[in-house]
């Protein structure tokens, strides 16, 4: 399983990236493009394979190469000699043989920006096509190579001669250390915490690899790495279709509209409401208005069993405005807002009475299930007593609104529900 998923996320960030711009200054200067066409301008040359095995122990490579050689041609597998394989978990530690088998062109080149870092030289990649690859070591006159061969009919990749001795320095500078094998790295990382410190992150990688890290490749490395959690934010608005059907599909009875704006004869998202339904449409509504005229009769209209809300901070405002200012009206009106207990809210109520009869005739005038949870509707199990719900609810969602369209939905229904439920657990 955990091979599978590390194969899975490295071909992930290969296709991803392949058509990315990501050279940086600091990156290897060879591009996926100039390996090609290298490829183009020395594929005149074809025979130079044999001078490099010669250059290395013509003997044993001359060997080796024919025992591949009479191997050609053999399609079925049982045929085949045991091969060494590649096991893609010791893709961060890989060690090369001659003859072993790579099941991807993916997997080898990923193998080799390994090598390159863990033993800190830099190689070029100098053929890479789909019928084979090679690598060497930049310096000259470093034996290190390795050349690899498409096996005919299968996507997998052989090597078929190896130079395995550096006889270069190590140097603190390794070129094939980029953004893309960072985030693939530390992928698992990141998924455990999104939130990573940059700087963090960059001196851990740092000490790990032993080789700069610039600050520009750290942040590329945790974008790619966010971006393979997440999905793109352009490609999140094309599931936000699937992701409505799926919350109509998993809660019957739920309302989930998208708004559209049009944009040079395009629909362009504009705004998603949800009503997500979680209980068989058994609901009722509480309402929190600032007392405005018309409002209640409205929602008595349009929503006969609604619970209706005052926000006291709105209430203490009008009963300032009625001539009831200063600290000790509102602490009482406070007090007996917050009141949970009919006993507490009365001994509230006769404390108002004893201050100022008008004051308390004005506050007995406004029904207290409006505005103390003394004898607020249990159903809800909510206590809010301010309207200022989308300002704090705003507040919340902050870390959720950088993340694409989709995730962000995800997060705020996460939140939503635990939320929700503290509450019920609370009211129990
Ligand atoms: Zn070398």
């Amino acid at each position: 399983m955990k091979i599978q998923g590390l194969l899975q996320d490295f071909d992930f960030a290969q296709t991803k990236s392949d058509d990315e711009e990501e050279e940086t200054s600091e990156d290897f200067s060879e591009s996926d493009d100039y390996e090609s066409c290298d490829y183009e301008i020395e594929s005149n040359s074809d025979d130079d394979t044999i001078e490099d095995v010669c250059e290395f122990g013509e003997e044993d490579i001359m060997k080796s190469d024919d025992d591949l050689d009479s191997n050609k041609g053999s399609d079925n597998e049982k045929e085949r000699p045991n091969f060494p394989v590649f096991n893609p978990i010791e893709i961060y530690r890989p060690t090369f043989e001659l003859g072993m088998i790579f099941s991807t062109r993916t997997e080898l080149r990923q193998a080799i920006h390994s090598h390159a870092i863990i033993t800190r030289r830099s190689i070029n990649i100098t053929k890479n096509d789909k019928s084979r690859l090679h690598a060497k070591c930049v310096e000259k006159g470093c034996g290190w190579k390795l050349h690899a061969l498409k096996v005919t009919n299968e996507c997998t990749y052989q090597v078929r001669t190896y130079g395995p001795d550096h006889s270069c320095g190590m140097s603190f500078h390794v070129k094939n250390l980029k953004s893309k094998w960072l985030s693939s790295k530390y992928l698992d990382k990141f998924k455990c915490d999104p939130k990573r410190n940059l700087k963090g992150f960059r001196i851990e990688a740092m000490k790990d690899v032993k080789c700069h890290i610039s600050s520009y490749q750290a942040y590329n490395a945790k974008r790619k790495a966010i971006e393979m959690i997440e999905g793109v934010l352009d490609e999140q608005y094309s599931l936000l279709w699937d992701f409505v059907d799926e919350v109509k599909r998993t809660n019957p009875g739920s309302t989930v509209i998208v708004g559209t704006d049009q944009l040079a004869g395009e629909n362009r998202f504009d705004r998603i409401y949800v009503f997500a339904c979680f209980e068989n449409g058994d609901y009722e509504w509480t309402f929190i208005s600032d007392k405005q005229k018309g409002l209640i009769q409205a929602f008595e209209v349009v929503f006969h069993n609604s619970d209706h809300r005052f926000c006291v901070r709105h209430m203490h405002s009008n009963f300032e405005n009625a001539g009831f200012r200063g600290q000790a009206f509102k602490s009482i009106l406070w007090k007996a807002a917050r009141a949970t207990t009919l006993n507490e809210f009365s001994r509230n109520m006769e404390e108002m009475n004893e201050l100022d009869e008008n004051a308390f005739q004005w506050l007995n005038d406004n029904p207290p299930q409006n505005w103390s949870r003394s004898h607020f509707n249990t159903y809800p199990r909510c206590d809010m007593l301010l309207n200022n719900g989308c300002e704090s609810f705003n507040s919340s969602i902050l870390e959720a609104r950088e993340k694409p369209i989709v995730s962000m939905l995800e997060w705020i229904m996460e939140y939503l529900m635990t939320k929700l439920q503290k509450n019920r657990d609370r009211a129990e």
